[in-house]
C-alpha cells in the first residue's frame, strides 16, 4: 500500500455529512449543517442545457481541456471579474475544484517539497499534499486578529523546500475575504521566493456580503506562478455535477494538462454544455446569494445570543464558524454534545486546525426554517449545560 495515502485521516466534512444522512433516516428531526451544499436546486436552464445535449447524443469522449465555449466563457468571466489575464487556451475544466486542486498540488510538488497552508484550513488541502508526496507546512492565522496574514508568519513557514502557498479566500472555515493589503504582502513573498507558486482556491468568490475578495492571480508580477482555481458548486448550485476549472500560465498549464490526460480523459460533454449556461443565470446566483446572506444574519444573530458564544459575521462563503466558552469543552466534544443534544450536525473546529480554542463550523446553506430550528435547538441545549 502506499503508505502517505493509507496514513491519511478520512474527510472530516464527508465523514459528518454521511452520519447526518445516516441518523435522518431514523429520526428525520436531525439537522445536516456539516457539509457545504446548498439546498437550491440548480437553475433549470443549466439543467435543460445538459439535457438537451445529452439527449442530442453528446455522449462521446470530448477529447481536449474542455470544450470551446465553455473554455471561451470562463477565460472571459475571470479577465472581466476577477482581473486574471487568462487565455481561453489555459483554461482547464475539472471535475469539481477538489479534482483541480489534486491535479495542481500534484503537478507543482516534487516529493518531499513543501505547501504552506494557512490554517484554519478546508480538510482537503493537507491530505492532497500529502499524497502528491509533498509535506504540508501549517501557519497558523490568529483569530484574534481576524486571520490576517503576515509576512512574518509567511517567512517562517517558508524554506528552502518550499514550492507552494495554498491560498482560499472567501475562506472556508473562517469567512474571511482575501483584502488588498493582504494580497499584497502574498505578492511580495512571491517577490521574494520566484521559487514558490500559488494555488488560490476561489470557490466562494461570488458568495461575499460586502467587498469582493481579491484574485491574488490579478497581480501582474506574480500571475505566471498563480493557478487560480473555481468551479460552479457553491455558486450556482451544481455540487453533484462536479464541475470545476483552473487557469494557470502555459507552462504550468501544460504540465497539469498532463496529468488530467492520463488521470481523467476529459470531462462529460454533456454537462459542460450545461454549465455555459451558468454564464446567463447572474440573476438566480444573485437571489441565492441575497438568501444566504440573510441566513447568515438570522443565524449568526441567534448564536450570537447564547452567552459563551461568538461567531464574527462571515464576509463570504457559507460557514458560521462559531467560537464556545462553554465549560472548558473542546470543538470534539463540543460537536458530540450537539450532535446527541440538540440533533444538529455541525464541524468541530479541530477538522480545520483549530485545536486550542473550542470551535466548529455550521452551513447556512440550508433553509431558513431549518436554521431557525437549528438555532433554537442549540440554545436550548447550550442553556441545559450551563
Ligand atoms: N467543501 C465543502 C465543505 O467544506 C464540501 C465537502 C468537502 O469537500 O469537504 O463542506
Amino acid at each position: 500500500m502506499n503508505h502517505a495515502i493509507e496514513a491519511m485521516k478520512p474527510s472530516a466534512s464527508m465523514v459528518l455529512m454521511a452520519k447526518a444522512k445516516e441518523m435522518q433516516k431514523k429520526d428525520p428531526t436531525v439537522i445536516g449543517l456539516a457539509g457545504g451544499e446548498p439546498d437550491f436546486n440548480t437553475p433549470d436552464r443549466i439543467s435543460m442545457a445538459a439535457i438537451r445535449s445529452l439527449t442530442e447524443g453528446n455522449t462521446h469522449y470530448v477529447v481536449g481541456p474542455g470544450i470551446p465555449e465553455l473554455r471561451r466563457a470562463i477565460a472571459e468571466k475571470l479577465r472581466r471579474e476577477n482581473g486574471v489575464e487568462c487565455d481561453e487556451g489555459c483554461v482547464l475544466v475539472t471535475p469539481g475544484g477538489k479534482n483541480a486542486i489534486y491535479i495542481a498540488v500534484c503537478a507543482v510538488l516534487n516529493h518531499g517539497e513543501e505547501a504552506i497552508i494557512l490554517d484554519p484550513a478546508w480538510v482537503s488541502y493537507e491530505p492532497i499534499v500529502q499524497a502528491a508526496g509533498g509535506k504540508a507546512v501549517k501557519v497558523k492565522l490568529d483569530y484574534r486578529t481576524d486571520y490576517r496574514i503576515t509576512r512574518e508568519q509567511l517567512e517562517a513557514a517558508c524554506s528552502d523546500k518550499t514550492r507552494l502557498l495554498i491560498l482560499n479566500y472567501p475562506n472556508n472555515p473562517t469567512g474571511r475575504i482575501l483584502h488588498a493589503d493582504e494580497a499584497e504582502i502574498v505578492e511580495q513573498f512571491m517577490l521574494a521566493h520566484p521559487e514558490v507558486y500559488v494555488i488560490s482556491d476561489e470557490i466562494y468568490e461570488k458568495l461575499v456580503y460586502g467587498e469582493r475578495s481579491v484574485s491574488i492571480g490579478s497581480y501582474k508580477s506574480v500571475a505566471d506562478r498563480v493557478i487560480t482555481v473555481n468551479g460552479f458548486s457553491k455558486c450556482a448550485a451544481m455540487t453533484g455535477w462536479r464541475m470545476g476549472y483552473l487557469t494557470a500560465a502555459k507552462p504550468v498549464f501544460d504540465v497539469i494538462y498532463r496529468l488530467y490526460q492520463h488521470s481523467l480523459s476529459c470531462m462529460s460533454g454533456f454537462m459542460q454544455a450545461g454549465a455555459v449556461e451558468v454564464f446567463n443565470c447572474e440573476r438566480e446566483m444573485e437571489e441565492m446569494r441575497r438568501i444566504y446572506e440573510q441566513r447568515r444574519d438570522m443565524f449568526c444573530g441567534a448564536l450570537n445570543a447564547i452567552p459563551g458564544v461568538r461567531c464574527t459575521l462571515p464576509e463570504g462563503a457559507f460557514y458560521a464558524w462559531v467560537y464556545f466558552d462553554i465549560k472548558g469543552m473542546n470543538s470534539a466534544e463540543m460537536c458530540e454534545y450537539l450532535l446527541e443534544n440538540a440533533g444538529v450536525v455541525g464541524m468541530p473546529g479541530s477538522a480545520y486546525g483549530e485545536d486550542e480554542a473550542c470551535s466548529m463550523r455550521f452551513s447556512f446553506a440550508n433553509s431558513t426554517e431549518d436554521l431557525e430550528r437549528a438555532a433554537a435547538k442549540i440554545t436550548a441545549a447550550l442553556k441545559a449545560l450551563a
